[in-house]
């Protein structure tokens, strides 16, 4: 029986696709993509040769109907998009409503997504979250947005394109304070991957300065309303541990930080092992890893 496979696919190192993605891909008859050039340098990376059709915002109606009387005649489909999950701020939900209104079965083959992957590394409360997608373009638009969101206790998530993130963290400090606390994920599981954390207003500076730089891909999250503080302490014991970890073994700098901070032992432990592997993150043989 036919199929509608939603297939993610990287957000930047080719070497995070599945296995199984890559079982699908080979498989269907036909891979239904927002880029078809695009993904067909993914396609043939992989050594895949499926036949690729375009499905993309501007000719969705057309498309879905194209893709379902393929479905309807017995053939299967793939669905990806240019990087990560598709319908995740990317097409797809056209077809998959006609898909399920149609009776055909639709398997995800679930892979990268730059949330959830921005979302593992933020430091801040992930047992509920919001997603929001893009905050609009124009200003009066977004600043109501923040507004909207600014008692949320959730953390919230949000794309961002990099010409715009500037005027986003000035609205952050405007409408929600320059205290409010917030992870920037730049360029996740690329070359030049940087995850930022601190308060809305030194984001901003670093933005400023190009510390930051305005360039590639970014996840912005801001820790809901209250969450300011445990995270504000959380950075606070990160920025001591940060200083100790260069004198002294990553134990005893755990136990320094947690009298000055108050923060607990144990994450502070588990935190100086992950600062000493960021240390030594390098690439194999000063190779960059393949990126989309
Ligand atoms: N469907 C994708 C997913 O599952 O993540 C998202 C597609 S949306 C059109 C593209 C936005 O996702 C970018 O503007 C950026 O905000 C975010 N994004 C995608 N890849 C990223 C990466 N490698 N690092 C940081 N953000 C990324």
């Amino acid at each position: 029986m036919s199929c509608l496979y939603i297939v993610a696919t990287p957000i930047g190192n080719l070497d995070d696709i599945t296995l199984r993605a890559i079982q699908v891909l080979k498989a269907v008859d036909v891979v239904a993509a927002e880029d078809t050039r695009h993904s067909g340098s993914l396609l043939s990376h992989f050594g895949i040769s499926t036949r690729l059709v375009s499905y993309r915002d501007h000719n969705e109606v057309a498309a879905t109907e194209e893709l379902m009387n393929l479905l309807a005649a017995g053939q299967s489909v793939a669905l990806v998009s240019d990087a990560g999950t598709p319908l995740i701020s990317d097409p797809g939900y056209r077809l998959v409503q006609s898909a399920l209104a149609a009776g055909v079965t639709v398997i995800p083959i679930p892979g990268a997504s730059a949330v959830i992957a921005a979302l593992s590394v933020s430091g801040m409360a992930t047992d509920r979250f919001s997603f929001e997608g893009f905050l609009p373009a124009k200003q009066v638009a977004r600043q109501g947005q923040l507004r909207n969101l600014g008692n949320d206790s959730r953390t919230l998530v949000f794309y961002e394109a990099p010409h715009r993130i500037k005027a986003s963290l000035k609205d952050v400090v405007l409408i929600l304070g320059a205290e409010r606390q917030v992870t920037l994920a730049r360029e996740l599981t690329k070359r030049f991957e940087q995850v930022w954390h601190g308060s809305a207003a030194a984001a901003l500076a670093h933005i400023e300065t190009a510390f930051i730089p305005e360039r590639g891909e970014f996840v912005l999250l801001i820790a809901g309303q209250g969450g300011e503080q445990v995270a504000a302490a959380h950075y606070e014991a990160a920025r001591v541990m940060n200083l100790l970890l260069p004198e002294m073994p990553p134990r005893r700098a755990a136990e320094i930080a947690s009298q000055l901070t108050g923060e607990n032992k144990k994450v502070l432990y588990a935190l100086a092992v992950q600062l000493r592997q960021q240390d030594k993150q390098i690439q194999p043989e000063g190779k960059p890893p393949l990126e989309l």
